[in-house]
């Protein structure tokens, strides 16, 4: 299965830009842990694999560059880059991955050994989970269980040189602790589209982010007001618009669009949780989110 995209920086513009700065330019402090959370998971991956063709590329990072580091990520042999599922591993033939529940210990040692042997490349190991099928899915405590995720905190902590680790998921809370707390974390937005409307929530976020904490319950009244005469979900799509539109004219200012790209994040989450049957409560859900968009 390739997992590859040309289109990737097209795709995700805001986030290829950022990385691709952080490659290129080490004062950056691009982290060796990424983690990245978000609806779409194939994206992710698109996303991963274009961050280790960045650092493994032997020409000019082209998106049609046909150096080998390149073809190989391309075709998905490249043996620095790889995708550890519970179903993907080296010591593992098709049959006894089978049925398999979740990455072990065992295979987390065997990454351990493989990382103590130095490497010409730069590594990048994308961990996530799929299906027999091949689809890509998110990791969560049962794919990624503690013990696993335990024995290799240290190597996440500490990775040998031209080494970044990168973690596919829906939700934070999905991934222990101690790795989320070791890792940068970007929400992956499904999707940002031009020109989509946001005319009933243009008043409600303009300049949101400087709305004081302690003004929190208005907002969450203004967004509540707005829900009373309108479907919830229409809301929540405007304001996923809004943000969107806001990301793609803030580029250059980091703090608000990396404030702006979480609150995106959470506005997702908020639609996933009405979506949900049964759905959760309205009132709880906006509170949630209001509370975590107004810091
Ligand atoms: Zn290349």
């Amino acid at each position: 299965m390739l997992y590859y995209d040309n289109n990737i920086a097209q795709k995700q513009p805001e986030l290829m830009k950022y990385f691709s700065l952080g490659i290129k330019d080490e004062s950056k402090n691009l982290g060796h842990c990424l983690l990245f959370w978000g609806p779409d998971i194939k994206v992710q991956c698109e996303l991963a694999l274009e961050i280790a063709r960045l650092f493994n590329c032997s020409d000019d990072g082209n998106a049609d560059c046909s150096c080998i580091n390149c073809k190989w990520i391309k075709e998905n042999t490249h043996p620095a880059v790889k995708i550890f599922t519970r179903l993907d591993f080296k010591d593992l033939d098709q049959d006894s991955a089978t049925g398999k529940r979740n990455i072990t210990v065992s295979q987390a040692q065997s990454i351990i050994n493989e990382l103590s042997i130095t490497s010409d490349y730069h590594r990048v190991y994308i961990f996530c989970d799929r299906d027999e099928a091949g689809n890509l899915m998110p990791l969560n405590k049962m794919n990624f269980p503690d013990d696993t995720s335990n024995k290799l905190l240290k190597t996440f902590e500490e990775p040998p040189q031209n080494t970044t680790f990168i973690f596919l998921t829906n939700d934070k809370s999905d991934i222990i602790s101690t790795v989320v707390s070791r890792a940068q974390s970007f929400f992956v937005p499904s999707k940002i589209e031009n020109n989509q409307d946001f005319s009933l929530v243009s008043n409600l976020l303009d300049n949101y982010w400087n709305i004081e904490r302690n003004s929190v319950l208005e907002f969450e009244n203004s967004i509540l007001a707005l829900i009373e005469g309108n479907d919830p979900k229409t809301i929540l799509i405007q304001m996923e618009n809004y943000l969107g539109n806001i990301l793609k004219n803030n580029l250059e200012n980091k703090i608000l669009y990396f404030k702006v790209l979480k609150d995106l994040g959470y506005v997702e989450e908020a639609l996933r949780q009405l979506n949900l049957t049964p759905a959760m409560n309205t009132s709880a859900v906006i509170e949630n989110l209001a509370f975590k968009m107004i810091l």
